[in-house]
């Protein structure tokens, strides 16, 4: 994963050397020269923390457990990144998930930097006491680091709002007399966090596709239909029609997903396949979405997975194995899951023509160029996914002001922020050989060269 991102930056930044948005008032060596300082610039994080947090167990024995925060770049902003606490957390991942969000950050015109924090744990063998500990140590080891104006941590896979509410208080004590609402996102709204934020990444990735397929085709179509571009191609084949849709992984993201893209007003999507981590759920003619989000909410998240269970949920559907949605027939599929879930092994099964990603990078390199090649389209992690980090952004906001905004204001707010986006990147988008992950590297890469230009920090 990690040298794939740099591999895609990298041919996005060969691409950007040859491009005149790339800061048109330097030519020759001075262009030169400013090119290579970017290219080196984003290639290194400007800090990776690392520290052993001790902790003992209620057992009685005493574990050191491996603490990252990676502070990738700060061009932007204070750096601003999730704390994923996972069993395989390892630095190249962090570094990599800090980069990513530089580039997020860029792309969507959010004022942070890119940063991320990992614990090399499995939070689940923890019991709520040790669980406290380890978040209150974690904001100990690094309180140097860590506030609204310099760094400023969220949720992660295996990280909520809990955790974000004990680290934060944990923050305050430190810091007496300081801001500190600003200090953490992420947080419970009844300790400072914002309406909507559990919501707002699964909001913001439907959002992209239904922006997509439904409303800049409308707006568009006579043009596209002319165009020979192999995306613009698959994206009119599909609009306007019924969609077999699917979502892959149910749990914050993708729950939230697959109520948005039952309830659409616009797009008719039947979801005719919904999975998590134990299973997949199959009916053609469509899943009871709502009886399944009620369902996970009293189980843990899980869906049903034997019959008796589908029966008390009112849910009719197949049991099948876990990976068998991704090779389905479909219109369209989200992944909600994990990273590398569409690889080397699996690609040539995938029927989907729309592929979403509301998980960062589920889809290996290999499998992306397949895809490409072949005019499927793929709405990329930074585009998709960002409705986490932008909500993030007004929820640091209301903190910093202490005033608080309604539901409606934090989506209205979010979707006017992403359709920005959108239509910044997809007339490009149709109009170049480009998938739409390397338009977007492009566009977060221009938009840091110009801020780090008029920084003066390339020469
Ligand atoms: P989550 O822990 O709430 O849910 C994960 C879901 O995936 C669960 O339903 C789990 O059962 C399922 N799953 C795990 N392994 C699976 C597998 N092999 N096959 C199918 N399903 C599997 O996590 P989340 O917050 O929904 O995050 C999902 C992804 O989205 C992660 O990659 C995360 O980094 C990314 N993301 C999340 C946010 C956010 O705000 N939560 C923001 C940006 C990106």
């Amino acid at each position: 994963m990690i040298s794939q991102t740099r591999m895609i930056v990298q041919n996005s930044l060969d691409a950007l050397l040859e491009n005149e948005v790339f800061l048109p008032e330097l030519t020759g060596t001075e262009r030169k020269k400013a090119f290579m300082s970017l290219s080196s610039i984003l290639s290194t994080p400007n800090h990776v923390h690392k520290s052993f947090i001790r902790l003992p167990l209620e057992s009685g024995e005493v574990v050191r457990i491996p603490a990252f925060r990676v502070q990738h770049n700060n061009a932007l902003g204070p750096y601003k990144g999730g704390i994923r606490f996972h069993e395989s957390v390892n630095e190249e991942e962090v570094i990599n998930l800090a980069f990513l969000m530089t580039l997020k950050n860029a792309l969507h015109n959010v004022p942070f930097g890119g940063g991320k924090g990992g614990i090399l744990i499995d939070p689940k063998t923890l019991d709520e006491r040790e669980l406290h500990l380890l978040c209150v140590k974690y904001v100990r080891y690094f309180s140097d680091l860590i506030g609204p104006d310099k760094d400023i941590p969220a949720p992660d896979v295996g990280s909520g709002e809990r955790e974000m509410d004990w680290m934060m208080t944990e923050y305050k004590k430190i810091h007496p007399g300081h801001a500190y609402l600003g200090s953490f996102t992420g947080k419970s709204v009844a300790i400072g966090g914002s309406k909507g934020r559990r919501e707002a990444t699964g909001k913001g990735v439907y959002f992209t596709y239904r922006y997509l397929l439904h409303d800049y085709m409308r707006q568009n179509e006579k043009t596209l239909a002319s165009s020979h571009n192999a995306f613009a191609k698959t994206a009119l084949e599909h609009a306007g029609r019924p969609m077999r849709t699917a979502i892959q992984g149910f749990g914050n993201v993708g729950s939230v997903t697959a109520m948005e893209a039952y309830s659409c007003p616009h797009i008719q999507n039947k979801i005719v396949a919904v999975s998590d981590r134990n299973g997949t759920l199959v009916n053609p003619d469509g899943l009871d979405i709502p009886a399944l989000v009620a369902f996970a909410s009293k189980n843990r998240g899980d869906l049903p997975m034997t019959q008796k269970a589908l029966q008390a949920a009112g849910v009719s559907a197949d049991i099948h194995d876990r990976d068998a949605i991704l090779s389905m027939e479909l219109d369209v599929l989200f992944l909600a899951a994990l990273e590398d879930q569409l690889h080397d092994d699996n690609k040539e099964q995938v029927r989907a023509r729309i592929i979403v990603e509301g998980a960062n990078a589920p889809i290996t390199q290999e499998a992306d160029d397949y895809f490409s090649e072949k005019g499927v389209v793929i709405i990329p992690d930074i585009l998709a996914n960002a409705g986490g980090v932008i909500v993030s952004y007004l929820e640091w906001l209301q903190g910093r002001e202490t005033q608080f905004y309604t539901e409606e204001a934090v989506y209205e707010q979010l979707i006017h922020k992403m359709q920005e986006t959108m239509e910044t990147i997809l007339p490009q988008f149709f109009a170049d050989p480009f998938s739409l992950r390397q338009n977007c590297y492009i566009h977060s890469l221009t938009r840091l060269s110009d801020v780090l230009y008029r920084q003066g920090q390339l020469y």
